[in-house]
């Protein structure tokens, strides 16, 4: 037996990397992630997938190939397809970017893999995320008393406020068909889809009519709850949207934090995409009454540029938070004793999870956080500059952008607007240099651009008004 055991302890080694061949490894990602880098500037924003067979495919999972084979799989089958999100070509959706200081924080943390689910069993871990929930906490203006967790992003942060408004506002099965959330036709989807895996598919929903901004109309949302009570009914959640995804609208936090107070209903803002905005102080006063919220969701790897894996939920009352989330299980009677710090375990559905504070902690400490809201700024100033361009190129344009989402359609002489908008399109996704996306606003097409990635400069935006003409020439030369 003691010989078996030690056969297969030999034939396991490779394993553990000698330093030389963990050189080797860290050699082939640097190479691979330094070409990646400096070839951002002239690699394609997208690439459809055209290929009809895949090798991904046809790979052997079970047999081991060498690193240099690995890292050539990479660059063909999924570096080179799809949209490029690293790319300040990314105008599309809502933008990621990638800090490379980030991607050293998750090279860390997964070497030594430090347990960042309880204080117990990594006091360091949990210190350091427990300090970026309150640094986030006092970026919004939640007090002491409020908790959070990171979270994988700002669904599963959507998730756990309302989860957390739900055992709260003690909506038991009983009170689900009474109970009334608000949100308007602007709202991510992500908050319907919470709802639902939160067990509250069958409460009354209402969709608040929006402004000529597209933002929540608060004296709409009054009557309507005044109405709901009159019925009977037991309003309960209102979500907001700090930025929406598609015009970057900001709802008028004072209004509704008003109403809230008033009515006794949870308050959530939505600020996935705009959260980190409030780093910008001509913006300051779009994000008035924001802290007066219950709850707040805020995507680092969308507004923070960080690449994609970390969202915050920050909840003002606490210990709402921990009684929505906490357990205790008789093997974890150790982990319990003399707690010093609240644990990310009894925050979140999680209890493993990737240590992420150290990808959000380590751009933030490099750095400060100045070139942050620089960056921010610059990202809303050019959405105003191109606001202001692309009409002078014949498109309407949506309303003046309150963050750095803009949307705006071209008006052909003849045919249907629609239809030129949505051919013009397909035409800028097929050429690739950039990626832009569009949306559908009450029947109307509009195209959107989101200015989000930190590789997006003044130089990307006028290089997108040319793409923008020379698409106009093309669709019309194809309706003759
Ligand atoms: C991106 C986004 C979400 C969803 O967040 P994920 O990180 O993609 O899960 C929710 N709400 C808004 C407004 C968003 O922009």
């Amino acid at each position: 037996m003691r010989d078996i055991i030690l056969q297969l302890e030999e034939s396991g080694k490779i394993l553990e990397p000698t330093e030389m061949e963990r050189k080797e490894l860290l050699d082939a990602a640097w190479d691979y992630s330094n070409n990646f880098i400096k070839n951002i500037e002239t690699t394609k924003a997208y690439e459809p997938d055209n290929s009809p067979i895949n090798k991904l495919d046809e790979l052997n999972l079970n047999q081991p190939i060498p690193i240099e084979e690995i890292v050539r799989i990479l660059d063909e089958c999924i570096d080179n397809v799809g949209i490029n999100p690293a790319s300040g070509g990314h105008l599309g959706y809502i933008p990621g970017g990638g800090l490379y200081s980030s991607a050293v924080g998750d090279y860390l943390a997964a070497v030594f893999n430090r347990y960042a689910g309880l204080f117990f069993g990594s006091p360091g871990a949990v210190r350091l995320e427990n300090r970026l929930i309150k640094w986030a906490c006092d970026l919004i203006g939640y007090a002491e008393g409020a908790l959070g967790n990171i979270t994988s992003g700002g669904s599963i942060a959507n998730l756990i406020a309302i989860t957390t408004a739900r055992d709260a506002k003690n909506i038991t099965p009983d009170r689900i068909r009474q109970s009334v959330i608000y949100y308007t036709s602007q709202t991510h989807h992500c908050v319907n889809k919470a709802v639902r895996i939160a067990g509250l598919a069958e409460c009354v929903t209402r969709k608040i009519p929006v402004d000529d901004h597209f933002r929540m109309n608060g004296d709409a949302l009054r009557a309507q709850i005044v109405r709901d009570l009159e019925e009977g009914l037991n309003p309960f959640y209102i979500a907001a949207s700090c930025g929406s995804t598609d015009t970057g609208a900001v709802d008028p936090f004072s209004q509704i934090a008003d109403i809230a107070e008033e009515y006794n209903i949870w308050f959530h803002v939505d600020a996935a995409y705009g959260g980190f905005f409030i780093l910008v102080d001509e913006l300051k006063p779009l994000f008035e009454g924001i802290q007066r919220s219950d709850s707040i969701v805020l995507d680092p790897h969308k507004s923070l540029f960080l690449p994609y894996g970390c969202g915050f939920v920050l909840i003002k009352d606490g210990k709402a938070l921990f009684q929505s989330q906490h357990y205790m299980a008789n093997y974890l009677q150790d982990a319990y004793n003399g707690l010093e710090d609240v644990s990310p375990a009894d925050l979140s559905p999680e209890l493993t999870k990737h240590f992420r504070g150290l990808r959000i902690w380590i751009p933030l400490q490099l750095y400060g956080i100045q070139p942050f809201s620089d960056y921010l700024k610059e990202k809303w100033l050019l959405t105003l500059y191109f606001h202001t361009e692309v009409q002078k190129l014949g498109f309407e344009a949506g309303p003046v952008p309150d963050l750095s989402v803009c949307i705006y359609r071209y008006i052909p002489e003849y045919g249907e607007a629609n239809a030129f908008n949505a051919a013009l399109v397909k035409w800028i996704q097929s050429e690739g240099t950039l990626f832009i996306s569009s949306t559908n606003i009450d029947g109307t097409y509009w195209i959107r651009i989101a200015i989000v990635s930190f590789r997006t400069h003044l130089s990307t935006i006028d290089q997108y008004l040319t793409i923008l003409k020379k698409g106009i020439a093309a669709v019309h030369a194809a309706n003759h």
